[in-house]
């Protein structure tokens, strides 16, 4: 009986590593339009991260031959360091996240991390390097604790506790009748964008991993949480290569670097005061922004 339950486990196995690559990705890209057809190289060895160093190479791509979105794009981001990606609608800064995340095969060039290329390593390790806050974070109809601990299976109480401290959403938690055990979603508490996001970063606590994606949400927070979630995730950054693909201006200000994406290349580099001061692409939609700002402020008196 046992040998016939075996191959079940088995099963189960790779059903949860199947649902755990799924949700994260579902989380972050359209999963419905996306083909899986990524496969790992026949020797694929497992990537050894010592710094989180990543690096595009000469990056080429595009979702079919017609139409680059990328092309030839060099971008270095220093281990523990701080990268927000920036540019117009379309530009391909979401696009630039999931190659990292190796949902796609490049055109041309190669991706990094630490020295090794992402497509010679299996796509269990490298995902398992990257942690994903998405935009809108998927919620289980189950508990709250539930839903924190998927960040890592088999993490205990305080551990998924210390994730729910560090993500700022503890004191929310406990003062719900039944803690930890209080059912979300559909059937239970609707939680707000900024406390599913909260949620979010607590996974990724508990992943713990060396690189972070944070992909900005373009929904709008009101001002107060929106300065809170900075806080904590500002928090979280520290120590870990981080990718922020950034809808807003205000969140990049402190950033160690600022990219600037136009027609599919780097088109500017730098600090927010060095790129104020070129007057370029990126002055240019600072000054838009902030216009707009003051629009929505004299609206509001
Ligand atoms: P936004 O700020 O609006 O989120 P973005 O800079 O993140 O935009 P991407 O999502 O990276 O832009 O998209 C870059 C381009 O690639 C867009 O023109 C988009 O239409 C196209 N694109 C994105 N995903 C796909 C896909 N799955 N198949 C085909 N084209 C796609």
């Amino acid at each position: 009986l046992a040998q016939l339950f075996r191959p079940l486990d088995l099963l189960g196995m790779v059903y949860r590593t199947i649902r755990q690559g799924a949700l994260d990705m579902a989380a972050m890209f359209d999963l419905i339009d996306t083909p899986a057809t990524i496969r790992d190289a026949p020797n694929a060895g497992v990537l050894a991260v010592t710094t989180g160093h990543v690096r595009f190479e000469h990056v080429s791509f595009g979702y079919d031959a017609e139409r680059p979105i990328l092309t030839d794009l060099t971008l270095d981001v220093p281990a523990g360091t701080t990268c927000a990606v920036v540019g117009r609608s379309g530009a391909g800064k979401s696009t630039l996240a999931r190659l990292l995340y190796r949902f796609y095969d490049l055109n041309g060039g190669r991706i990094t991390v630490d020295g090794q290329d992402i497509a010679q390593v299996t796509q269990a390790s490298l995902r398992a390097a990257i942690g994903i806050v998405p935009q809108d974070t998927v919620l289980f109809n189950d508990t709250i604790g539930y839903n924190i601990a998927y960040g890592r299976e088999g993490a205990d109480t305080p551990e998924i506790e210390e994730a729910a401290r560090g993500a700022a959403i503890s004191a929310f938690i406990e003062r719900q009748p039944q803690g930890y055990d209080t059912r979300v979603g559909e059937r239970g508490l609707k939680l707000s964008g900024g406390e599913k996001q909260r949620v979010a970063i607590a996974r990724t606590l508990l992943k713990n991993p060396p690189i972070l994606i944070l992909d900005e949400a373009t929904s709008a927070l009101d001002s107060r949480t929106e300065a809170e979630i900075l806080e904590t995730l500002e928090r979280i950054e520290r120590g870990r290569t981080t990718i922020v693909i950034a809808h807003r201006l205000s969140t990049v200000v402190h950033a160690d670097q600022i990219v600037v994406l136009d027609a599919g290349h780097v088109a500017e580099t730098g600090t927010h005061a060095e790129l104020l001061r070129r007057g370029g692409i990126y002055a240019e939609m600072w000054a838009r922004q902030a216009q707009e700002r003051d629009e929505t402020a004299l609206a509001a008196e």
